[in-house]
Parts: structure tokens; C-alpha cells; sequence
């Protein structure tokens, strides 16, 4: 599998707000795109140049250029289209490159829009267009891609060691629910993932799981653009999951999540099975009556919304309500909701701008802090590694996890041997923390 056809050779010194200092960057490492720029973004035309959607960008109040900004990309955009002919194509600038892969993929621009553009979902065509035409991903997008092609997950871990978090649990690898652990949790939180089978089986869930055969979901590759290697492991997701006889699958990231129920559908690989997030499993067993906590755990939690589950998916109660139920105190921050502020590590901005997604992460901290909150919980992987780094940049002490290392604490498993036949078979009745 060839994931990079072209990938933009050299990252170049930033250029300044109006896009100059490129000429000092070294050899250009402009590239011609001979493809017709997506036809649909003629939509773009519509931006009345408000720049409202400016002050919602997290990369944009970050790096502070024009070029950065939804605006600004709308108008170099433009700018190609209208240079870009049948025989010559157009040469895609170095800024137009970094402005595009300046994006975490929050979504916040396509919600505030005064005209109804839904810029990211332009934003993601124009990835792919780059991807294309050879412009795109960037250079610094190189190590993660190749870790993809050669281990199976963006980490640069063996892929043998996918599977490693599961040891002693026994799970079958074929049943009606499949745990989609994912490469984060496998690789980068497996206590998270150890902790979601144990709170899965004190539900009373049985639970499979594929093991060492778990290919990546793919979303990664769909937010660079990379369509051809999406498509390989969107096939490769597909028949593992058809293989497994599974009829729910239940995933922790959002990243999964989004993949399995917007993105997989979108390229045609629509899955026959219902994808549920962690997150609304518990909840739905709280409705039922099925589960609940004798005691709460003490301490300030604030909910942090996740931009693909929230904003992109539209999961905002679930977890508030399950956090409601086990712990004593739950706080809102200043921003939620749809107004939930990215943590700053989506898109591939981490690996391409690793100081761009802390600072931006260093924000939600602030918030938390704003708040007096001492934990804060949030249901994605990719939120939990990015806040807690810039909380660790800060030295903020804000305790960050995600929401099923608090159901499991509210549930005292970790007071009892986790996977033992005993949590297995135990009944949801009995579930009282
Ligand atoms: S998706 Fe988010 S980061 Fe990307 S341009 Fe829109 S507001 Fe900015
Ligand atoms: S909010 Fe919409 S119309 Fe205004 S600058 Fe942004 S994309 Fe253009």
C-alpha cells in the first residue's frame, strides 16, 4: 500500500500575515496541482468576509496570521481556482499548504458561519484534493503516515503489542458486542481500556474483541486526506467486524466513533452493525435503572466536550449525566456544549505543530482552572493525552481522565480483581458502587 503519493517535502520558515517569507524557506517546495479544485467549494463564494468565524478558530487565535484564518484560506483559495487552468493546473503556495494543515478539524467554523458554509466540511475536500495533487499532507505528517503503512496504528509501536493491555481478560474475539478498543487506547491509555472491559462486564455485557487483528479505524488518514489508505483500512475495519458476528460495536474515541458513522458511510462502507460511544452505555443502563451509585466520589469534575463527539456527533448529555450520578460535584466550563473549545490535538495539528496543539490545549486548562474544577473528564483519548500534556506543561495539577476511569472508580472495581469470571457473570441489578 503506498500511503504517500507526495507529501510537501519541506516545512519552510512561517510566513508573516501576509504570507511573505517563503523566500527564505530554502528551495520552494511548491507543487503543481493539475486536478480542477473541488468544484463543490464554488460554496466559498457565498463568504461575505465577516471574519466571524475567525474568532471561534483555535489555530487562528493561536498563530494570529490572515492566512490562518477560515477567511483567509477561503481567499487563497479563491485566488487558485481563479489562477488554475486545464493545461497548467496551479501551483499550491507553501502558506496556502501550512494554512490548511493549520486545522484541528473542530468543526466551530461550520456552526458559527452567518451564511451557512460548513468550512469544514470544504476543509476536508480540500485535504483530499491536496492529497491528490501530491501537495499534501506535510512533511512532519510523514512519520505518523508511515507508522500507519508499517505497524497498523499512528504510534510507531509494534503492532504486535496492540493486543498487550488484554492480557488475562480472556476475550473471545467473536460475540454481539465488540469493544473497538482503538490504537490510542491500545497503545497510548491501555489502564483506560482494561477499565472499560471491567465496567462493561459489571454491566453485565459480554464482550469480544479482536485482538492483534484490530486494524486502525482509519480516521487519521481521512482528516489528512489520504483516501486510498482510508479506504484500505475502512475495507479492512468492515470485514472484521462482519467476521466477529458483532451487532453493537462500542468504541472510547470519538475518532472511532465518527469514523464508523460518518465517514465509513460517506466513502461506502457503510457498517451493518450499530456504534454506540463508551459514553452512552452507561447512561442508557442509568435509564434503565439498571445501574446505580451508593456513593459519590468526592471532588470538583467539570465535563470537557470533545469537538467529534459534541459538536460533530451531538453527544453532550450522556456523559454529563453519568457523571451526575457518581461523583459529588459536577461544574460546567465557560465554553461547552457547541461552544466547546478543541483541545487543540485533532487534524494532525499535534504532529505537524506539536507547541500550536499545547498552547491551544493550555486554553481548556485555563477554563478548568477558571472553573475550580480539580478533575476533568472528558470521553476522547486524543483530549485526555493533549490536556493533560499542557497541564503538565503548566504544572497546573488538574487531574485529567476520561469519563470510564470515574465510572470505574464510582463502581470500586479496581477494589476487586479485574477480570475474574466473578465480574463477568455479575448481574446489572446488583450494580451499586
Ligand atoms: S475546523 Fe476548527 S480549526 Fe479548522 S478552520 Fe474551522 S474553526 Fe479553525
Ligand atoms: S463566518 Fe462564514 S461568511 Fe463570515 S468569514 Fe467566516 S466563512 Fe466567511
Amino acid at each position: 500500500m503506498q500511503l504517500l503519493a507526495g507529501t510537501t517535502k519541506k516545512k519552510g520558515k512561517a510566513p508573516d500575515k501576509e504570507g511573505r517569507g517563503e523566500a527564505e524557506a530554502g528551495p520552494s517546495r511548491n507543487q503543481l496541482a493539475k486536478e480542477r479544485p473541488p468544484l463543490f467549494a464554488e460554496e466559498l463564494w457565498a463568504c461575505i468576509y465577516c471574519n466571524y468565524c475567525s474568532a471561534e478558530c483555535p489555530t487562528a487565535r493561536e498563530v494570529g496570521w490572515e492566512s490562518t484564518t477560515p477567511r483567509g484560506k477561503i481567499r487563497m483559495f479563491k485566488s487558485l481556482v481563479d489562477q488554475w487552468s486545464p493545461k497548467r493546473g496551479v501551483e499550491v503556495p507553501d502558506a496556502f499548504v501550512r494554512a490548511i494543515y493549520e486545522c484541528t478539524s473542530c468543526g466551530r467554523c461550520s456552526v458559527v458561519c452567518h451564511v451557512g458554509i460548513d468550512f469544514l466540511t470544504h476543509h476536508e475536500e480540500l485535504r483530499r484534493w491536496m492529497a491528490r495533487s501530491g501537495c499534501g499532507p506535510m512533511e512532519d505528517h510523514d512519520v505518523m503516515v508511515r507508522s500507519l503503512e508499517n505497524y497498523g496504528n499512528p504510534y510507531l509501536s509494534p503492532s504486535r503489542d496492540r493486543a498487550r493491555w488484554a492480557e488475562g481478560l480472556d476475550l473471545p474475539t467473536k460475540g454481539e458486542l465488540l469493544y473497538f478498543a482503538g490504537c490510542s487506547d491500545s497503545f497510548v491509555h491501555p489502564d483506560v481500556a482494561r477499565r472499560t472491559v471491567a465496567v462493561l462486564r459489571a454491566l453485565g455485557m459480554d464482550v469480544a474483541y479482536l485482538g492483534n487483528d484490530e486494524p486502525c479505524c482509519g480516521s487519521t488518514t481521512a482528516r489528512l486526506g489520504l483516501e486510498s489508505p482510508f479506504a484500505d483500512l475502512a475495507s479492512d475495519v468492515r470485514t472484521r467486524i462482519e467476521g466477529s458476528g458483532a451487532k453493537l460495536v462500542v468504541t472510547a474515541c470519538p475518532g472511532c466513533s465518527s469514523a464508523f458513522r460518518e465517514y465509513y458511510p460517506k466513502a461506502g462502507f457503510d457498517l451493518d452493525v450499530e456504534v454506540v460511544h463508551l459514553a452512552e452505555l452507561p447512561d442508557r443502563e442509568l435509564r434503565k435503572g439498571r445501574l446505580r451509585f451508593r456513593d459519590r466520589l468526592p471532588g470538583r469534575y467539570v465535563y470537557y466536550d470533545p469537538c467529534h463527539l459534541g459538536r460533530i456527533d451531538g453527544v453532550f448529555e450522556p456523559p454529563r449525566r453519568v457523571l451526575e450520578a457518581c461523583v459529588e460535584e459536577v461544574v460546567e466550563l465557560a465554553r461547552n456544549h457547541e461552544e466547546s473549545l478543541c483541545c487543540g490535538s485533532g487534524g494532525g495539528l499535534k504532529t505537524a505543530f506539536p507547541d500550536q496543539a499545547t498552547s491551544i490545549g493550555g486554553r481548556v486548562v485555563e477554563m478548568a482552572q477558571d472553573a475550580r474544577a480539580d478533575t476533568l473528564v472528558t470521553a476522547c483519548p486524543w483530549c485526555e493525552t493533549n490536556i493533560g500534556d499542557a497541564s503538565a506543561a503548566r504544572t497546573a495539577g488538574l487531574r485529567v481522565v476520561d469519563i470510564i476511569e470515574v465510572v470505574h472508580q464510582a463502581l470500586r472495581l479496581d477494589e476487586a480483581e479485574e477480570g475474574t469470571e466473578k465480574r463477568k457473570r455479575r448481574a446489572p441489578g446488583r450494580l451499586v458502587g
